[in-house]
């Protein structure tokens, strides 16, 4: 039945019937919501069939986005955008006195990952679909996801994440799908003539059951696959499973998302997880591939695997396990075939977050794989012999003092490696894996991350869409490249007052929200001053925090600047479980806050707010009403950012470091229309290579400077003596790692810039209009585009008619 508001009307009201025999004004939020997803679900899927049938009619090759975070929040909203119902839906439930966005609030945000990098595989897969390309998600169905967290006393309490209790309508198990992962356990080969045959003993066997999640493409009728393990007992290995702890054993394999590596037991378990979605994910591409009729010398140019980060790098090793173990390939075409096949990302140049596993931990996963990486260690060192330097090869080699170095693995092992933005790209091919770079030059390109205009602006900001769709037409919302035309519109006073006007309503509605979750009253007449991210060290919400105990300090001494503008500072962040200097920082911002929301003399001059468990459902409601959005990583460590682009392109302006996708934002929006400031990432580099600075001197020397800092450990903010003086010797004692008291200076002037510029509103919105203009620039289906060009070969469905989902 075609779909329109009647029929949808009647549609939804027997469904509700017959699912739980109620009358709408007798059903509660959470069966409207079941409801709703379920029409949903029956409507996308036979277009879910018919595309996997299409790709298999056609021969494409597929691409399989292996990431061991996937954040895609709520998906409600999104479907019904996707499939071209969002406004049709809305307005039938008004007419049953149902208020979509209330009963959208019941789902909770698919959790399954921990920031940018979570984030942005599920941008890829929303665009992957949007732009008809082949492409899918591989990852794990954990429990509980990331921790929900809570404040008590200001300190961060980590919280199970029951994300499934309440049902998750949008997964589909596939027990017929499912996989056996070996874990554990010793081999050894046994020679068969023709071939080695690996024989295991002890290995612990875990049944892998996938659920598949649709990717509904952006009203294209395309709908792809995100596909998310389980792991369970498998039923011939019943009788060895007898204890609890046993038992336990095969739960916690997908319980969480990062699990404490404080200790080695949760290494291994990290390892583990990384090894069980990499295995099940290439063991059911292998078992599709094979109804392909095709040559296993082929399979590269069928399937292509993206490695996401270095936490699916096992992939290299696992196929060629398959390719050589199973399916009898000499090591060389295997070798030949895994690096047609494989891609990688890498994503941070943080020496912490590249991964290093001793070789001990590897043995005891999965001896096997040890056996593949220590073979195309030999291999590698082997060929480079007498091409380079004896201390190039051991610093490109695999496997280096008893650690496998698993972004070697994923570059070696690759045809393709990218970094994610122009400057990051550059410091991998400069520095980080410059010998890398000169071997393979022809493997390194960039790609610079992107974001969903369609969650973050069409779902997330209605009031400025509304506003775009009059001043431009509605182009933007299939080519968001096409915001540009706003440009035209710089002087044109009503497009700028309604623009305003747009930010006004949702600073009024994030201003309830905060009242309700917070008890804070906050003015919509101050900057709302954001800065969301995971907490850590290197993005330097401390500089942030600096700056607002400054202005404490200067208000209650009565040192306010004639044109200081009133702000209302938002933060949401999480910091990780046994991160205990970011938990300290926590600690302080509450603590900061409590002193300034409670101060008379402060009144609404100054508001912080921390708001609680930092998700894709927050950043919502927070980005539509920022003012400025605060990018104020240490130049080069950012490697690209992307809530910089989300918040650009809702109409906030950015204070930024020249750091990750910032300075592609400079050179889109020019030098006046953001607020640049701080070290440029040659002049820290100079700092390192020269070993000449030194915090202290900065503490020493600077009155401002010391005043704030004294603040911290002198009692003036109460309640945090311990992570108060945690913090000042950090920036003193320590020699303040990311150079906070460096850039002080230069970011409280850059601020007292913002002021000036705020007092003017309607130069304001003219900048804010040039950022909403650029923000376009940033979509994540231009940025999968050139994936699909550049890195995995493979190209939308022929003339795919745009689809119009049926009832
Ligand atoms: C976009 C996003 C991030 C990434 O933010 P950055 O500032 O780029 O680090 C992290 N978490 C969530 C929930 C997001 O939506």
């Amino acid at each position: 039945m075609d779909f329109n508001k009647e029929v949808f009307k009647e549609k939804f009201k027997n469904r509700l019937d017959e699912k739980y025999a109620l009358d709408v004004k007798d059903a509660t939020p959470q069966e409207l919501y079941l409801t709703l997803s379920s029409i949903v679900r029956s409507s996308y899927s036979r277009y879910w069939r018919k595309t996997w049938k299409k790709y298999m009619e056609d021969g494409k090759k597929q691409i399989y986005y292996f990431s061991i975070e996937f954040l895609p929040g709520r998906l409600l909203m999104s479907n019904l955008l996707n499939m071209g119902w969002l406004e049709t839906v809305r307005d039938a439930l008004k007419d049953l006195d149902i208020d979509l966005d209330e009963i959208a609030e019941v789902e909770k945000d698919m959790a399954l990952g921990n920031g940018g990098l979570g984030r942005l595989a599920s941008a890829f897969m929303d665009s992957l679909a949007s732009d008809g390309l082949p492409g899918n998600g591989n990852g794990i169905r954990y429990r509980y996801g990331l921790f929900k967290q809570k404040f008590i006393d200001g300190y961060q309490i980590e919280l199970p994440n029951e994300w499934l209790d309440s049902g998750n309508p949008w997964e589909i198990r596939r027990e017929s799908k499912s996989v056996t992962v070996r874990l554990g356990g010793k081999v050894y080969l046994v020679d068969r003539g023709n071939y080695l045959e690996p024989v295991y003993e002890d290995a612990q066997l875990i049944k892998a059951v996938p659920y598949d999640t649709a990717i509904v493409g952006y009203k294209n009728g395309t709908v792809n696959t995100m596909r998310l393990w389980d792991a369970e007992i498998p039923s011939s290995e019943e009788a060895k499973y007898r204890t609890i702890e046993q038992r336990r054993e095969v739960e916690d394999l997908v319980s969480v998302l990062y699990p404490d590596d404080s200790k080695e037991s949760g290494r291994i378990l990290r390892l583990k997880q990384e090894y069980f979605f990499v295995s099940a994910g290439i063991q059911s591409i292998v078992r599709h591939f094979k109804k392909y009729n095709k040559s296993m010398n082929k399979i590269g140019e069928y399937i292509g695997i993206h490695i996401n980060d270095t936490h699916p790098a096992m992939s290299v090793a696992e196929l060629m396990r398959i390719l050589v173990d199973e399916e009898h390939m000499s090591w060389d075409d295997a070798w030949k075939q895994t690096v047609a096949v494989m891609s990688y990302t890498n994503h941070t140049i943080m020496a912490e977050a590249l991964e290093k596993w001793p070789v001990h931990i590897m043995q005891q996963v999965q001896p096997r794989i040890l056996q593949i990486i220590q073979e195309i260690d030999r291999r590698f060192v082997e060929e480079k012999q007498g091409k380079y330097a004896r201390d190039m090869i051991e610093r490109t080699r695999i496997i280096k003092d008893n650690q496998v170095r698993m972004a070697n693995l994923s570059i070696i092992g690759s045809h393709s490696t990218n970094g994610v933005a122009k400057l990051h790209t550059e410091l991998l091919k400069d520095d980080v894996l410059h010998d890398f770079y000169v071997m393979y030059p022809e493997r390194f390109n960039n790609k610079t991350n992107g974001i969903t205009d369609r969650r973050w602006l069409q779902i997330a900001n209605p009031e400025l869409s509304k506003v775009l769709d009059k001043a431009i037409g509605t182009e933007w919302r299939q080519d968001p490249t096409k915001l540009q035309k706003l440009l035209k519109h710089q002087n044109d006073n009503k497009v700028l007052n309604q623009i305003a006007n747009a930010k006004l309503k949702n600073k009024e509605r994030l201003a309830k929200f905060i009242e309700k979750e917070t008890g804070i009253k906050v003015s919509t007449d101050a900057i709302f001053d954001v800065q969301i991210k995971r907490l850590h060290a290197y993005k330097r919400q401390l500089l942030k925090l600096m700056h607002i105990v400054k202005l404490y300090l200067d208000i209650k001494q009565g040192k306010v600047a004639s044109d200081f503008q009133p702000r209302v500072f938002i933060f949401g962040a999480k910091a990780a479980p046994s991160y205990y200097y970011a938990k300290a920082i926590i600690k302080c911002i509450n603590e900061v806050a409590n002193m300034v929301n409670n101060d008379p003399e402060i009144g609404d001059k100054l508001k912080v707010v921390f708001l609680e468990d930092y998700r894709v459902s927050l950043a919502e409601k927070i980005i539509p009403a920022a003012n400025i959005s605060e990018q104020i990583s240490l130049a080069s460590k950012e490697a690209s950012g992307t809530s910089n682009m989300k918040l650009m392109l809702n109409g906030a302006l950015t204070v930024a470091t020249l750091d990750g996708a910032n300075i592609e934002i400079k050179d889109y929006v020019g030098e006046d229309n953001i607020f640049i400031f701080g070290l440029t990432k040659d002049e820290v580099y100079d700092y390192y290579n020269n070993g000449n600075y030194h915090s202290y001197d900065y503490y020493n020397n600077h009155e401002e400077i010391r005043r704030v800092l004294n603040a911290f450990v002198d009692g003036t903010i109460p309640n945090c003596q311990a992570e108060g003086q945690e913090i000042f010797d950090s920036l003193t004692k320590y020699n303040d790692e990311y150079f906070v008291l460096r850039d002080f200076e230069s970011y409280v002037n850059i601020q007292e810039m913002v002021d000036r510029t705020y007092s003017n509103k309607r130069h304001w919105n003219q900048m804010s209009l040039v950022n909403i203009a650029y923000g376009g620039m940033f979509s994540s289906d231009d940025t999968i585009k050139r994936y699909a060009e550049d890195i995995w070969n493979i190209s939308p469905l022929k003339d795919e008619k745009h689809g119009t989902y049926s009832l």
